[in-house]
């Protein structure tokens, strides 16, 4: 997946709690109401119990880079390259694994296991997708 490019994310029943929080520059997931797992992308089902009540839970915990890749392609004009897409997960938060860009340090730089605070960036059409900014890093 590539944050700055393509058609606008799909907003479902599942995701409309995701995309309205990612406005307000919150990171919410998917909370199962009958044993506490969380989950992201939501899917409206519990990974852990399979259970289909589910609330939805805010992550305020700084992420840790799990895997990452690093772009040279310039999609946009203003996009500076080369940049790094990370698959960020939360320690207390298993099952949770977002993507986005990183900001706040060189690409070449990016490592696994690095630690980054929860940000949120411009998408396609006009959602706020999430972005993450390298710890300590003023960006
Ligand atoms: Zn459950």
């Amino acid at each position: 997946m590539d944050a700055t490019t393509g058609i606008p994310p799909a907003v479902t029943e599942e995701t409309a709690a995701f995309w309205s929080a990612a406005q307000e520059g919150r990171l919410v997931v998917e909370q199962c109401t009958a044993c506490g797992a969380t989950s992201f992308p939501p899917r409206g089902i519990c990974r852990s119990c399979r259970g289909r009540e589910t609330s939805t839970a805010e992550i305020t915990d700084r992420g840790v880079v799990y895997s990452f890749t690093v772009n040279h392609q310039r999609w946009l004009p203003d996009l500076e390259v080369p940049y790094a897409m990370v698959l960020v997960e939360f320690p207390a938060h298993p099952g949770v694994r977002v993507t986005g860009r990183l900001r706040g340090c060189p690409a070449e730089e990016t490592r696994i296991g690095m630690l980054v605070d929860i940000g949120f960036e411009p998408g396609p059409g006009g959602q706020a997708i999430p972005s993450f900014i390298a710890a300590g890093a003023d960006a």
